[in-house]
């Protein structure tokens, strides 16, 4: 496999016409560590961000040994990309068939679950051909949090309320082998204080139901760096969490995981883009919104980017910078990115741009509509235009890291 050093070597060989994915596989393998070496506990990856198996294979290679999968799909994927990987099956609402294939084919013995419902059809799915229970389930119980801190919610969707908690709780230590309770505080949470609600509804929950907990999940939401998006050092995260976890009333011997998903993969991968027409201050690129750009159309979600001359073109850009919006290439209106995105005032039809920080819902976003949005990928050398696993940042105000009540 060729490694490019960065995305200009790649534009004065490849000249490419379609977008591409560049690929650092350092710089998710510099995650990982970071991850492996300094949560206070065990960490998994929530492959939905980005599952592509060189990526896998990168995780897999620097320490990370549990993945969090939430479809059928992902469960295969992980089985054959990396055989001895544990799986923990965390998506609330599962088909009873989807179940017993991870249970049955791939020993995926950690469920999550949020509903009576969804325990019943775990406990039936998993039973062996005459009947009997499984005596190795693994049952995380996902209470509702709100995502106030977090850039991106999921609070609406998917987790119990403190109400049915305690029950829930009790109905899945009958069927446990070990029982976790688990959260997650929507994504890009840009202060550590979005965990610390996560952790008080899980103390009220464990002193209501009165069982023994195994456990905690405190899920993924660690977030990048983006324009306009600079968080407090992950350091600070970790030892927020690791004090609230260590003031539960739990045994002694209970485990602290977590499920990072962006974190992990933003640094791993840049979008390539040609420029194939400008208007004004509008770019019409060739990737968009239902590429690999789907969160910059869909939630305005603002990326770093780099312009690089076309090829031939001797010198590089004379003017200074502006901001410019975005069309992708499809026929639909909606495939539009408002940005903005400061590139040099004389860039044009040809010219290339490099969009960072698109490992994490970047490609894994990507449709095949209007017949586009199937970059292929190649792997280069250079940094992440951004990092926040390097040790060179400038540590921002620390004005949003709260300490403990
Ligand atoms: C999406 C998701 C994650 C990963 O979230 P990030 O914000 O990417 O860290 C983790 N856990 C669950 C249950 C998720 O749905």
């Amino acid at each position: 496999m060729y490694i490019y050093p960065d995305a200009r070597a790649v534009i004065r060989d490849l000249e490419p016409e379609e977008p591409l994915i560049l690929n650092r596989p350092h710089a998710a393998a510099r995650a990982a560590r970071f991850f492996t070496q300094k949560f206070p506990g065990t960490c998994m990856y929530a492959v939905k961000a980005n599952p592509s198996p060189g990526l896998l294979n990168v995780l897999w290679d620097n320490g990370i040994t549990h993945y969090d999968v939430a479809s059928i799909t992902e469960v295969r994927l992980v089985a054959e990309t990396l055989p001895k990987a544990q799986m923990c099956f965390m998506h609330p609402v599962k088909t009873r068939k989807a179940i017993a294939e991870a249970y049955h084919q791939h020993s995926v013995k950690t469920f999550c679950l949020d509903t009576a419902e969804e325990l019943d059809k775990i406990v039936a799915a998993c039973a062996g051909e005459d009947g009997t229970p499984a005596a190795d389930l693994r049952l995380l119980v996902r209470l509702r949090v709100t995502s106030e801190y977090a850039e991106l919610s999921l609070a609406s969707k998917f987790g119990c309320d403190l109400i049915e908690a305690p029950g829930l709780l009790q109905a899945a230590r009958q069927h446990s082998d070990w029982l976790g309770i688990t959260f997650h505080v929507g994504s890009q949470a840009m202060s550590p204080f979005a965990y610390v609600q996560g952790f008080d509804r899980t103390r009220a929950a464990i002193a209501e139901a009165q069982v023994v907990i195994d456990m905690i999940d405190i899920g993924g939401g660690f977030p990048s760096i983006y324009p306009g998006m600079e968080p407090p050092p992950l350091e600070d995260y970790f030892r927020i969490i690791e004090k609230h976890f260590e003031a539960l009333p739990i045994a002694y011997n209970a485990e602290l995981w977590c499920e990072p998903g962006r974190a992990l993969a933003s640094e791993y991968s840049s979008l390539l883009v040609q420029v194939d027409r400008r208007r004004g201050d509008e770019l019409f690129i060739n990737d968009g919104a239902y590429g690999a750009l789907y969160d910059a159309a869909h939630v305005d979600w603002r990326y770093p980017v780099q312009a690089s001359p076309a090829r031939g073109a001797s010198e590089g850009f004379r003017e200074d910078t502006q901001d410019f919006a975005f069309f992708g290439p499809t026929c639909d209106d909606a495939d539009y990115m408002a940005g903005p995105f400061p590139l040099p005032g004389d860039i044009a039809a040809g010219d290339y741009i490099e969009i960072g920080m698109l490992g994490a819902y970047g490609a894994a976003m990507a449709t095949g509509f209007n017949g586009f949005g199937n970059a292929a990928q190649i792997v280069v050398a250079d940094e992440p235009m951004e990092s926040l696993f390097r040790g060179d940042r400038v540590m921002p105000e620390l004005d949003n890291v709260v300490s403990l009540r």
